[in-house]
């Protein structure tokens, strides 16, 4: 059986020394994923970096407006944060999905993007929120766009010696609404047969200026769907924009079949989810406008 080192930096570059050292090594936030796959012998790192002890690293605080969310932060903080909460009521919700109680206050947002799952719950929400994540490394800072960091299932664009330091969601724009939702085939603790996450913006006359539209699910990573954004800006979100939003995102999944759905249902219920997340969306813009 193999030896595996628990550490625990206090600095961000302690923690970069340590992963650089060592091409096996994990970063342990929650430990929700990690300590599963440790424990099923899917992955065997020699060290593990826990990284809730570098300060700065637990909690939410705004910098010029915008909401930085330290990688160590679990799910359950974010819907304490109530300025988080309301001008990112989508990606509270969405992180706030996550498992039960209990694995939501060890689970970070940081650690589901990072486990790259295609099916994860918080990553479709901060990607149409256009959320970044501030990553650190052996050649200093570097800032990634939410979309750009899992690159394939359980796979991330992180370069060795690289983790994730804090995400970061700049302040809501005026007439701006986010929503996620997802389909799951029970009520709770299981994985999304489909995720959607919408984020627009509204003019004062209800015209769409800005829209994201992001899907979970049904391709190796979570997607980004510029065309469904593109078919709802300059409208009143009519049906006839709502229907060529639908059809862009039912073009853009590529889902496989497995237990929990066939492809064909899932390209389906994309267009059904995505028309349902884009009303809640555009509901929150026009409360908060
Ligand atoms: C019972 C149960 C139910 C679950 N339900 C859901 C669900 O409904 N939806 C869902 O999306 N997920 C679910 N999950 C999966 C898991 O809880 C989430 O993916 C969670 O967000 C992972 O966060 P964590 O902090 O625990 O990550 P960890 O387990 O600590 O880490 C996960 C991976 O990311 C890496 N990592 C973590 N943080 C960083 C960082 N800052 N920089 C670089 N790499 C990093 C780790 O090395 C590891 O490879 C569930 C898990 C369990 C056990």
């Amino acid at each position: 059986m193999s030896s595996l080192a628990y550490h625990r930096p206090d600095t961000i570059p302690q923690a970069v020394s340590l992963l650089a050292a060592d091409p096996s090594a994990r970063v342990l936030a929650g430990g929700t994923d990690l300590l599963i796959q440790i424990r099923s012998g899917r992955i065997a790192p020699a060290n593990v970096i826990d990284i809730k002890r570098i300060r700065g690293l637990i909690g939410v605080r705004v910098e010029r407006d915008a909401f930085i969310i330290g990688a160590a932060t679990p799910c359950t903080a974010l819907k304490a944060d109530s300025g988080l909460m309301s001008a990112w009521p989508g990606v509270v919700e969405a992180a706030n999905l996550i498992g039960s109680v209990q694995v939501r206050n060890r689970a970070t947002i940081a650690g589901n993007i990072c486990n790259a799952s295609p099916a994860a719950d918080a990553v479709p929400a901060l990607i149409a929120a256009g959320a970044t994540c501030r990553i650190a490394g052996p050649d200093g800072e570097r800032i990634a766009a939410i979309e750009d960091v899992a690159t394939g299932p359980g796979r991330t664009s992180l370069k060795p010696g690289e983790f994730v330091v804090d995400i970061r969601l700049a302040a809501r724009p005026a007439g701006g609404g986010d929503a996620y939702l997802r389909l799951i085939p029970r009520t709770e603790m299981d994985i999304a047969v489909v995720g959607a996450g919408a984020a627009l913006v509204l003019a004062a006359d209800g015209i769409c200026t800005a829209a994201r539209i992001a899907l979970g699910a049904v391709a190796p990573t979570a997607l980004l769907v510029p065309a469904a954004g593109a078919a709802l800006i300059g409208t009143k979100l009519d049906a006839a924009a709502l229907d060529a939003m639908a059809a862009a995102v039912r073009s853009a999944a590529r889902p496989i079949d497995d237990k929990r759905g066939q492809a064909a249902y899932r390209i389906e219920m994309t267009g059904v989810l995505a028309k349902r997340v884009v009303a809640m969306a555009r509901q929150r813009a026009e409360e908060r406008a």
